[in-house]
């Protein structure tokens, strides 16, 4: 959550700041705000709202300067408004940053900072470090350091952030030491651009697509300081360190809209393409099982696991509950899929053949990352499946798979769900034919997997349908969602969507299961949309359709291409086709996301940066 942007070099900065902020918009927009550095003086100016107010704000008397920093903030201390909105100033003015975390111990350090004279302005938990910084800065000075050397302000980035408990990702500017610019990370990832005699730095990488290609990311602990000749990067116990320059292969138009009036329509209508990336080079047609180039585990090591953590967060955890059935059915491994939040702080008993995976789109999510590295810590093998290359979750798990999906912008996930339940697939193949399945069986999955392209492609022709299903329902206040078996994920997974971006009461249900509270909230006003592809269970799905229509329930089906029985029962139906019961998620996904998507539009609501929401959820 909230962007962070900084350039030091010998252009203007103003226009990379902005640009760079508009790109990483989608990680917080409850504020924006930038800061120049000119000549002994650093201009700030920042605004409730988006990234545009802040353009406006700048337009007439734009801020100079050839160093600077910006921020788009997702607020957690404090409400979103001008005065909270970064960056803040610490001292008189000598110290100006942006953060993006959380600053636990931030009550303590404020009232130790009033007792020595600063004031603050903010409710934020950020002016601490702020004016912690500027009060270490004197402490320098007054031992001698010079206001305007880099190591004087490096010793005290370092001793303020020495003394913080929480998540940071920082970068500050001195107010006294022109074309100087210093990031520091724990917790919130940061990159930095290395260019021709300027240097970027960013919250992610796409701020830097078109400028270089050159990256490094920093780590926690790590203090870069950075001018436009060179950047030197210090870890706080281990000293100086040699950078590792990496090749940044996103291209702009991965962030283009192209011919979609939004983020998350472009995603839902890449889903085909998604599959096919996820799928490319992993199908070992001969072996008829799955490979994988990241995984880092010997055969024997995976043969002796005998348990599996699925641990996510949102949507991720949605995937991961397909990845549970799966790896059940085709491996026969008992699988567990916890809520990170919970398993960071929770101490389930893990035996050492116990192997867990962490499943991210960012490979930010705070806590997916916590999780993980407290698993890591017990000695586990911890594994990602995750979409960002480069992220911090990705650089820290053993081994991993990645997506493939391609920058995900919309804050409702969509294209990372496909992709991760494709991944997922593929994990139970390989697992499984380590252990019982078949060669045929192992055979079999592979042409369905084979086949899934084309079969969302089939999918996708359902949106002319959904839009007018949207048009029908929109104005509801509450919808049930139900499904069994694997699309009882799916279930939770469209209940989910439309809740973020329509404001819509949603509940996710195993479709049986909503006898035993959620059919309370049935009458004539509140749709239930049933997810009922053919499966095993299909006349027990039916009957649960017929409990909601004796209740005058409006019913909404998504069913398989030609299925009669469910229009008789049904208000609406859309087909999709009919695949494989393991691979329903794929394609019943789809009607829902659009659903939503379509529903979001038609009640005025911001479809790709939903209210009080952030992509890359990288506070606790
Ligand atoms: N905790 C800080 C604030 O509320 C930063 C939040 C963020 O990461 O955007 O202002």
């Amino acid at each position: 959550m909230c962007g962070i942007v900084g350039y030091v070099g010998p252009h203007p900065a103003l226009g990379f700041l902005l640009e760079g902020l508009h790109r990483l918009e989608y990680r917080g927009y409850d504020s924006a705000g930038v800061a120049l550095l000119d000549g002994g003086r650093i201009d700030v100016r920042r605004k409730t709202g988006r990234v545009s107010q802040v353009e406006e704000l700048c337009r007439l008397d734009p801020p100079v300067g050839t160093t600077g920093i910006g921020h788009t903030r997702w607020a957690t201390h404090g409400v979103p408004s001008d005065i909270n909105a970064h960056p803040h100033t610490g001292g008189d003015g000598e110290v100006v940053l942006v953060h993006n975390g959380v600053i636990e111990n931030y009550t303590s350090l404020r009232s130790q900072l009033i007792s020595q004279g600063y004031t603050f302005h903010s409710a934020t938990d950020t002016e601490v470090v702020a004016h912690l910084v500027a009060a270490q800065l004197k402490r320098e000075i007054k031992l001698g350091g010079k206001a305007s050397d880099p190591q004087t302000c490096l010793r005290a980035v370092e001793t303020a952030v020495s003394q913080l408990k929480g998540t940071f990702g920082l970068a500050v500017l001195f107010r006294d030491a022109p074309g100087l610019l210093i990031a520091a990370r724990l917790g919130s990832p940061l990159v930095i651009g290395v260019g021709k005699d300027e240097f970027f730095l960013a919250s992610d990488a796409s701020p830097l697509v078109g400028h270089t290609e050159r990256v490094v990311y920093l780590k926690d602990h790590e203090i870069a300081v950075i001018t436009a000749k060179d950047f030197e990067i210090v870890h706080r116990e281990t000293g100086s360190q040699t950078p590792d320059v990496r090749i940044l292969e996103q291209t702009s138009q991965d962030t283009e809209l192209g011919e979609f009036e939004h983020y998350m329509l472009k995603e839902i209508f890449e889903q085909p393409q998604t599959v096919e990336n996820a799928l490319r080079g992993r199908l070992d047609e001969e072996e008829a099982t799955a490979r994988f180039g990241g995984l880092n585990l010997d055969p024997q090591m995976l043969r002796g696991i005998d348990r599996i953590i699925l641990t996510a967060c949102g949507t991720s955890w949605h995937a991961g509950l397909v990845g549970e059935y799966l790896i059940e059915e085709f491996a026969r491994i008992p699988v567990e899929v916890e809520y990170a939040s919970e398993l960071r702080y929770r101490n389930p008993p893990l035996s050492d053949r116990t192997m867990i995976f962490a499943i991210t789109q960012s490979g930010e999510t705070a806590d997916t990352l916590a999780a993980m590295r407290e698993c890591k810590r017990k000695g586990h093998p911890t594994l990602a499946i995750c979409n960002v290359v480069g992220s911090s979750i990705a650089r820290e798990a053993d081994g991993g798979i990645y997506l493939h999906a391609g920058p995900e912008i919309g804050v409702a996930s969509t294209k990372a769900f496909t992709a991760q339940v494709t991944v997922l697939t593929l994990l139970a193949l390989f697992l499984g034919r380590m252990r019982h399945l078949s060669y045929p069986a192992g055979k079999r999955i592979i042409g369905h997997l084979q086949a899934m392209p084309d079969n969302l492609r089939q999918a996708l022709k359902c949106n002319e349908a959904v839009k007018k299903l949207a048009e029908k329902y929109y104005q509801a206040e509450t919808f049930l969602y139900l499904g069994r078996l694997y699309n009882f994920p799916v279930a939770l997974e469209g209940a989910l969507k439309l809740k973020e971006i329509s404001y819509i009461h949603a509940e996710g249900y195993p479709a049986a299961e909503m006898k035993h509270g959620p059919i309370a909230l049935v009458d004539e006003e509140t749709p239930s949309v049933f997810v009922v592809p053919k499966c095993n269970i299909y006349p027990k799905v039916i009957s649960n359709m017929e409990e909601i229509k004796a209740r005058r329930g409006p019913i909404i089906a998504i069913a398989c291409d030609g299925d009669d029985k469910v229009a008789e029962l049904a208000d609406d139906v859309i087909y999709v086709p009919d695949v494989d019961e393991y691979l329903q998620p794929l394609v019943t996904a789809i009607p829902l996301q659009l659903l939503a998507y379509h529903v979001a539009k038609l009640r005025g609501c911001n479809v790709d940066r939903p209210r009080n929401l952030a992509k890359s959820v990288t506070v606790e």
